[in-house]
């Protein structure tokens, strides 16, 4: 039996194996629509399964990646050689709390983030109204510490449980998380959210609403939301906004195969219809280029490159 047959199998013993997919295209688990084949795709069935799926992967010596809603990810044409661990729908659970004029939020790492934001919004509890139309988990929100209309996820984190990168559960607390413009310790340290506590406060439900509609027609005004996409390609440089860096070099609406700068935003590329992961990276390539040459200003992807 190889190796990796092997370790389909422990995996498959453990978690179920109609969790455990062979094969398995990205593009079906990218926001994208783009990536080639994970040798192993793992659909965590629940928080407590994270652990022993990561020891027994360790133990095998393969490479793995985790991920969320795959909203931010471009996933190269040549798949991922080792396991995508996908902690998800399966892993979405929550509850509130109130307590005096606060609510405390305990999350668990698969629960999408519009979702908790909704049912927040439904029970009018305030502070997640920026998150309303961020389609990723909260696992992924933290690792990037999402945000959006001057919020962030930052400013409601009390703490979170992760498996750390020597394969302990530990409890992180606040400044602990590294939670910084769309970084954390978490994913420089990569380590895997379990669950999170978050804060919110008791709100006027009008005044949710209304902020959540201003946001999201904001939204559906100024983002491409027709093609498929990964939000913004590059984080904002200090002091500049990219997507009117990029408008100025002259390149919104520029494609490269089914790439393109989106005419819309010049913030994000969009995929028109078939684009690859390198159609993708020459286009950004090209901007960052493009932009550096015109104002010195060097762009950071925002987007995470995963199998390349
Ligand atoms: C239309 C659109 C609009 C967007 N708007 C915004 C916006 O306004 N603001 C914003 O900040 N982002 C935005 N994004 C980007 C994206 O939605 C966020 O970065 C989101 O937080 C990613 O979550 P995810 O679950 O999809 O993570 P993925 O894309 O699956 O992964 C992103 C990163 O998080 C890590 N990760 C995922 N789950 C875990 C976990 N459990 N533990 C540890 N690490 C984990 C991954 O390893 C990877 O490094 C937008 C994307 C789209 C497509």
């Amino acid at each position: 039996m190889s190796d990796l047959n092997k370790l389909e199998a422990s995996l498959s013993e453990l978690i179920g194996s109609e969790n455990v997919l062979r094969d398995e295209d990205m593009k079906e688990h990218t926001s994208f629509k783009i990536g080639g084949k994970a040798d192993l795709f793992l659909d965590v069935d629940q928080i407590e399964h994270i652990k022993p799926c990561i020891d027994l992967i360790k133990a095998s010596g393969a490479a793995y990646y985790v991920v969320g809603n795959g909203s931010n990810l471009l996933v190269s044409d040549d798949g991922f050689r080792g396991v995508i661990v996908k902690v998800g729908q399966k892993c979405a659970g929550y509850s509130f709390e109130e307590d005096g004029d606060k609510v405390k939020v305990k999350v668990s790492a698969g629960m999408s983030l519009i979702g908790l934001s909704r049912l927040a919004a439904d029970k009018a509890y305030s502070g997640l109204e920026f998150a309303a139309g961020i389609p990723g988990t909260i696992g992924g929100a933290l690792a990037m510490n999402a945000g959006a209309y001057g919020s962030e996820m930052k400013e409601i984190t009390l703490k979170a449980r992760v498996l750390d990168s020597q394969g302990e559960i530990v409890e992180l607390y606040g400044e602990e998380l590294g939670l910084r413009y769309r970084g954390s310790a978490i994913a420089d340290q990569a380590m895997i959210v379990l669950d999170a506590e978050l804060e919110l406060e008791k709100g006027d439900k009008a005044q949710i609403e209304a902020k959540i509609k201003e946001n999201m027609d904001s939204r559906k005004e100024k983002q491409p939301l027709e093609y498929p996409n990964a939000g913004s390609t590059f984080k904002r440089p200090e002091g500049y906004i990219a997507a009117k860096l990029i408008q100025d070099t002259g390149l919104k609406g520029f494609s490269i195969g089914g790439a393109q700068v989106s005419e819309k935003h010049a913030g994000f590329i969009v995929n028109k219809g078939g684009a690859s992961a390198r159609d993708v990276l020459q286009l950004t390539d090209i901007v960052a280029g493009a932009v550096e040459g015109m104002t010195g200003v060097s762009l950071e992807l925002e987007i995470k490159k995963v199998g390349m």
